[in-house]
């Protein structure tokens, strides 16, 4: 579908961007679908086949990916067949994937989201009738809106000392615009009109702090909604205080996995939390849930959420009452009081006979008010349209990070003889971010591991191989392993302070 062609006012500045409407156009659309490790099995086949019963038109074409295929030796779990129906289909039905924690292999989950780019992760939580929580009656109806692809997902890690590990988190202008615009977009879609940014700002000012800047920017062309910032912490208060105050809260890759978590559990747990991860290419359904290996084959997991994610597939493909019997069918259910036994009242029932039970109401209402409902438009930005182009870029010094097991003042002493007679003075030393030179007469515990800030004090004799010959000299003394210049990007800090640092 060619992408439609609007003309945003962007913080004053006419921006041309394309907006692609989500929506595929065949009649019959292929869909992916992947049943998963776990529970995954179970719980797909009970969507796959309340999507057929409610008149969907889809062509299911199923592939693989999780456990079987790391078993297989396919590092990445993702195999290219897999790769190759989701290039063709551009929607897919996945059950959920397993992912050894903490050693081997990336998680597949991830990886498909990141091939596919599909920036955005939308969770909605839902009070839902027939499903008791300490929150009934308080009209619980948010969904969280999580940037996909970037902040601390990405996974960049490195030992940096053999007991000092180290994870990049990196957050890009042009994915906290794309993620800030879906969320505005998406609260108008649902005729929503509140959309709250949660970030860590206030302590991760460069990168937690250009969403929320970017959000602010993003913000003036939505006059429609009420939007504000929230601390991300207080956002985890506010929603455990009082959800209903939220009806879209968009965050960081890290915060909206933990964030969401929570509010599936504030309207009766993952077993009840769908999602859609969609790029301007991609869409992926999926519930929010693991493969819960506990409960695989034994007819007891609940399959609402994986049921949900496919309601918002059919939207996605624009089969819109499909969707509608379908939601309604599940609503009537469980306001009937049918449900699986993490439902903690009543007799539960196995997740063969609950999709039984949903397919027999197809075509039945529940009482929940319908939401308006149109198509998404997705922001199509590139990174040409969000590229800054500063006035000046001025290089201030190089912070340098070693390892070493003196204490800093020998270490201070050591790098100050070692960089005299070259354009460099050593500023400051700080241990996991804390000065610990010179002195701030705190208390901080040291590691082996140290950044030295050194400032260029002489820019006449300063030049750009300078840094090597500064490393060249440091290795001399200590083992050095990461290396970030510093700049000065229109005349503004283009890092931070450390703490304690004046
Ligand atoms: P999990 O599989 O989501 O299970 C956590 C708990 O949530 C379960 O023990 C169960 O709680 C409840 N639960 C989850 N889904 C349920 C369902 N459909 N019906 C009923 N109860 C349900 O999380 P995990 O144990 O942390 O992760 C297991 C594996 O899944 C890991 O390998 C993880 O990496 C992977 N994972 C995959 C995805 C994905 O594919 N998108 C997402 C998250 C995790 P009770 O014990 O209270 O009954």
């Amino acid at each position: 579908m060619t992408p439609a062609c609007y003309v945003i006012y962007f913080s004053g500045i006419v921006l041309l961007m394309s907006i692609s409407p989500c929506v595929p156009s065949a009649e019959r659309p292929s869909v992916t679908v992947i049943d998963g490790d776990g529970i995954g099995p179970e719980v797909v086949a009970s969507a796959v086949r309340l999507v057929e019963a409610a008149g969907a038109q889809i062509t299911w074409e199923p592939a693989e990916a999780g456990a079987e295929v790391f078993r297989a030796g396919v590092p990445s779990g993702v195999p290219g067949e897999t790769i190759e129906s989701i290039t063709r289909t551009r929607t897919v039905l996945k059950g959920p994937l397993e992912t050894p924690v903490g050693f081997g292999e990336k998680s597949a989950n991830v990886t498909l989201r990141k091939l596919f780019e599909t920036f955005a992760n939308i969770r909605p939580a839902r009070e839902l009738p027939g499903v008791p929580t300490p929150y009934s009656g308080r009209g619980i109806d948010l969904v969280i809106v999580r940037e996909n692809v970037e902040d601390l997902y990405a996974g960049i890690e490195h030992m940096q000392t053999p007991d000092v590990a180290q994870c990049l988190k990196l957050i890009s202008r042009l994915g906290c615009q794309r993620i800030s615009r879906t969320a505005l977009e998406f609260a108008r879609s649902e005729g929503r009109t509140k959309v709250a940014v949660a970030t860590k700002a206030n302590i991760m000012k460069l990168t937690e702090g250009m969403l929320a800047r970017e959000f602010a920017a993003a913000a003036v062309d939505y006059p429609d909604l009420e939007t504000w910032h929230v601390i991300v912490d207080n956002a985890a208060h506010q929603l455990v205080k009082a959800p209903e105050q939220f009806e879209v809260i968009v965050t960081t890759n890290m915060n909206g996995d933990i964030l969401s978590d929570l509010t599936s559990a504030l309207v009766g747990g993952l077993g009840f939390a769908p999602s859609a991860n969609l790029g301007t290419e991609v869409a992926i359904f999926e519930a929010v849930h693991g493969s819960a290996p506990k409960y695989a084959g034994q007819d007891v997991a609940n399959p609402t959420a994986v049921i949900l994610s496919a309601v918002m597939m059919c939207r996605h493909l624009g089969q819109f009452e499909a969707a509608d019997r379908l939601e309604q069918a599940v609503l009537r259910t469980l306001e009937d009081g049918l449900h699986t036994r993490d439902v903690r009242v009543g007799d539960p029932i196995g997740t063969r006979a609950f999709t039984d039970a949903i397919e027999a109401r197809i075509g039945l209402a529940g009482t929940l008010p319908r939401r308006p409902r149109r198509p998404l438009l997705l922001p199509h930005i590139t990174r040409t349209d969000v590229r800054s182009d500063p006035g000046s870029r001025t290089k201030i010094g190089v912070d340098v990070f070693i390892e070493a097991t003196d204490d800093p003042a020998r270490i201070a002493e050591r790098l100050t003889d070692a960089v005299t007679g070259t354009p460099y003075q050593l500023a400051m030393v700080s241990s996991r971010g804390t000065v610990v030179w010179p002195g701030t007469g705190g208390s901080t515990d040291c590691i082996d591991h140290f950044r030295c800030r050194f400032r260029i004090v002489d820019t006449t004799v300063w030049h750009g191989e300078s840094v090597l010959d500064l490393l060249a000299r440091i290795g001399r003394i200590y083992r050095w392993m990461h290396v970030e210049k510093l700049e000065e990007i229109d005349g503004a800090a283009g890092f931070t302070r450390a703490q304690g640092e004046n």
